[in-house]
Formats: structure tokens, C-alpha cells, sequence
């Protein structure tokens, strides 16, 4: 997702509509007025859904619950736009075809995704009309869907923030495997189709370090991925109590490290400088510094 996006319009807010709970997180069918966004990366963004059942710690998207309020905590709810397609449809009529990012403020290929199939049929629309993809998500799930994108320009991208399972296991509790991200990649790659990684955000003391970095890069250059974003964490709305829980549990001697990066603007300039050169390092190391975007 992309910290830039903006929420959609909605019919109504809170949502109506079928409300039923599966796994601990709260379903709602939800209808939408409109569903494709300009801006953010590329010409346009969308989301099927509203809410993402990864639930990782650091999410950005969380600043949606001000825009749109939920009793559930983030990562406990998901609202379906179940008449997406439809309103896709009918926008498509209007627009020129562009680059559109999927997904800015949810994963696509979140868990609910397997039985609704809206961001597999949008993508579906959208290659159709000639727009450019680029997908980004946390979810082997989007594998199902290489059958869509095969012989268009699609660029398939996972996130993946630490090269870590335990630690990607407590970051990003419901999302696939990090093995299964890479997995995702290299059959992307065998499906003739471009590929992109986002390591990020990366973590202090857990992906930031010399050797995690070199363990990813090393990793992508196996894969021979396309092109690599990197991004530090960030203060973004929202974004602090959810690693603080994390925290609390699983890395309190770290809180401190957390906090100053997030809320010291000095500390923080002199960690993205150093960052920056153990980045640069890695990449070259792995041979892979000419695809770092
Ligand atoms: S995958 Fe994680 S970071 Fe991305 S929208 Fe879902 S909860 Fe947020």
C-alpha cells in the first residue's frame, strides 16, 4: 500500500450491509461510488477493499480508520466494495488508459480476496483497457491471478521487510510467508512478467543491520528481480501505537531505538544518512545497485 493514497467515496459511512465475522475479523459488504484514484504512485490507485487482514504492526494505511471509524482495531476488520467491478467498469468508459498501483491502502491479495475476487477482476479489467499494472502486496495468493496478467504489462512486486520468518511472523501476523514472497517473484518472473521488491519499512535492529540487508540483497539478485525500493520506517498518522504493541511484547529493549527514530528529527537524519550507505553497500555487494529505484 501507499502511504499517499486517499480514501474513496463511500455510499455511507459506517458501512451498511451483511456483517458477519470469519477468523476474528469483522466482514462487511459495502458498496462504492467510485473506485479508481488518481495520483499517488503512477497515474491511478485502487482498492477493492477497505481495512487489510495482514494487520502489520507498522501499517500506514491506518490513518483510513479517521477517515472511516471501526469499533475493530486495524488488522480486525475489512470492508468489501462488492459492487467494485461494476463501478470500474463504468469509470474505465470515461478514462485514459495509465499506470495504476495495486493496491495504495490494503493488500489486494489479503485473505478475503480468495472468496471475493475483485482485485483478480479489476486487474482483469483494467489489462484489458490497456492500462499499465503494478502490483504490490504481502500475499502469495496473487499467484492465482498470473493468468491475468501473462502477455500485458504488469509489473509484479511483494514487499518483504525482513529477510527474517519469526520476526516477518510478528510484524505482519497474517501475511504469506517470507519464502512464499520470493516464491511469488520467481514464478512471476518465469511468467515472462517484470518484478519489483519493496524492502520496507525496514526495521531497527532487525532488517537494517549489515547483514540483513546483504541477506535481501543477495537474495534479490538470486531471484534477478527487476527493480528494488527500499524505504526506512516513518512517522505516519497513526502508525506509533501499532508498534508500540509489537514492542511491548516482543522487543522492549528496542522501544527506545523506535522512539527516537520516529520522533527525533536529528537522531533520525543521522540513522537515514547511515542507512542510505549500508544500502548502497549491500546493493553493490549483491551486484545489484543499478536496479535500486
Ligand atoms: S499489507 Fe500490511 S502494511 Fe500493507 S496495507 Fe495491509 S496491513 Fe497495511
Amino acid at each position: 500500500m501507499s502511504p499517499d493514497s486517499q480514501p474513496e467515496l463511500f455510499d455511507t459511512n459506517p458501512p451498511p450491509g451483511p456483517v458477519r465475522g470469519a477468523e476474528g475479523v469483522m466482514v462487511r459488504e459495502i458498496r462504492c461510488k467510485s473506485l479508481l484514484n488518481r495520483g499517488g504512485i503512477g497515474d491511478y490507485s485502487f482498492n477493492g477493499y477497505v481495512g487489510c487482514q495482514n494487520g502489520c504492526g507498522y501499517c500506514y494505511a491506518r490513518f483510513m480508520q479517521r477517515f472511516h471509524p471501526h469499533a475493530e482495531e486495524w488488522g480486525r476488520f475489512v470492508d468489501v466494495k462488492v459492487n467494485a467491478v461494476e463501478v470500474l467498469g463504468r469509470q474505465l468508459r470515461r478514462l485514459e488508459p495509465g499506470e495504476v498501483f495495486a493496491c495504495s491502502a490494503c493488500d489486494g491479495w489479503q485473505p478475503v480476496e480468495a472468496e471475493y475476487r475483485l482485485t483478480r477482476e479489476c486487474c482483469r479489467l483494467l489489462v484489458q483497457a490497456g492500462f499499465r499494472l503494478n502490483v504490490l502486496t504481502k500475499s502469495k495468493l496473487v499467484l492465482r491471478d498470473l493468468d491475468v496478467f501473462t502477455g500485458h504489462s504488469v509489473c509484479v512486486g511483494v514487499t518483504i521487510t525482513t529477510p527474517d520468518e519469526s520476526w516477518a511472523r510478528v510484524w505482519e501476523p497474517h501475511a504469506s510467508s517470507v519464502s512464499d514472497r520470493w516464491e511469488v517473484l520467481r514464478q512471476a518472473k518465469a511468467a515472462g512478467l517484470k518484478t519489483a521488491v519493496m524492502f520496507g519499512p525496514l526495521l531497527p535492529e532487525i532488517s537494517d543491520t549489515d547483514e540483513a540487508l546483504s541477506d535481501l540483497f543477495a537474495r534479490a539478485a538470486e531471484v534477478g528481480v527487476d527493480r528494488i525500493w527500499t524505504d526506512m520506517l516513518n512517522a505516519r498518522p497513526r502508525v506509533w501505537p501499532g508498534i508500540q504493541d509489537v514492542l511491548r511484547t516482543h522487543g522492549p529493549h528496542m522501544y527506545e531505538q523506535y522512539r527516537r527514530l520516529l520522533f527525533d528529527p536529528s537522531f533520525r537524519r543521522q540513522y537515514q544518512r547511515q542507512l542510505a550507505e549500508r544500502i548502497r553497500t549491500a546493493a553493490k555487494d549483491a551486484g545489484v545497485s543499478d536496479r535500486l529505484n
